[in-house]
């Protein structure tokens, strides 16, 4: 049965979005880096905070935690592998979270590479999918622990949820992802229609997310990495010395990104 939950977006420093799920009572917080802008959100939107949602250990992901655990003794939920203290329900790949206050069940998809134990929580129900840095707007989250194979498989395990999921990854990156998205596919009429839309949406001040993932598919590199017209373009910019495994693959297009102006 679907329910009447929705999610806010909270802005916060400079580009990164912390999300908060709700029945217009009870709330959940996602990767809330800054206690000042999920508490104003409560505040202005009257809902008591029940548990937090933490996708990996980054500061920008857990650096409001403590505040708001002084505001209001709640469960912290986050990954068994990431090593962040404040956890009481570490979560492995295939575990699933049950929220009463909400009635919303999450899954636990383990998405180790841009921190060896990154995970993502998917709605089965809504087709929520909050993925933290690992899948952008476009793009992707950089390798900091992990290898480009485990980020690939990562990617692959959330290429493989449904087409109409909703990806309400962390940051607003979309348009820099996507300006490198074309100088991969510059050919990409889907692609070139997307940043059309992109555009304009920041131009009216919106955000790009969530994305759907059907369009993720379509437009995004780091899902496209065993496209043809994307191992050709590799190969033809002398991004690859000659063909290689998918990992590699991947690994080029990742270090090709790392240098894109
Ligand atoms: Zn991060």
């Amino acid at each position: 049965m679907k329910n009447t939950l929705s999610i806010l977006n909270v802005p916060a420093f400079d580009d990164n979005y912390l999300w908060i799920i709700h029945d217009g009572k009870y709330a959940v917080a996602v990767d809330p880096g800054d206690a000042d802008a999920i508490l104003a959100a409560l505040a202005q939107h009257h809902l008591v905070l029940s548990a937090i949602l933490l996708t990996h250990h980054h500061a920008d992901h857990i650096g409001g935690v403590p505040a708001l655990l002084r505001h209001a003794a709640v469960p912290v939920y986050g990954p068994a592998n990431d090593n962040i203290a404040a956890v009481t329900h570490a979560l492995h790949q295939g575990d699933s979270v049950h929220l009463p206050e909400l009635n919303l069940t999450l899954d636990v998809i383990a998405v180790p590479g841009h921190t060896l134990g990154h995970i993502a929580y998917f709605a089965p129900v809504q087709h929520w999918l909050f993925c933290g840095d690992t899948l952008f707007a476009g793009g992707c989250g950089r390798l900091f622990e992990g290898t480009a194979s485990q980020m690939l498989d990562s990617l692959d395990k959330l290429a493989a949820l449904p087409d109409d999921s909703l990806v309400y990854c962390a940051h607003e990156y979309t348009l820099s992802n996507l300006r490198f998205a074309l100088e991969v596919e510059p050919e990409n009429a889907l692609l070139q229609q997307r940043m059309i839309a992109e555009q304009a949406k920041r131009q009216d001040g919106l955000p790009t997310v969530p994305s759907l993932l059907k369009l993720e598919k379509q437009t995004n590199p780091f899902l496209r990495s065993r496209e043809a017209a994307v191992v050709a373009r590799l190969l033809a910019c002398e991004k690859i010395p000659a063909l290689q495994d998918d990992a590699s693959h991947f690994a080029a297009l990742r270090v090709w990104k790392n240098h894109y102006a």
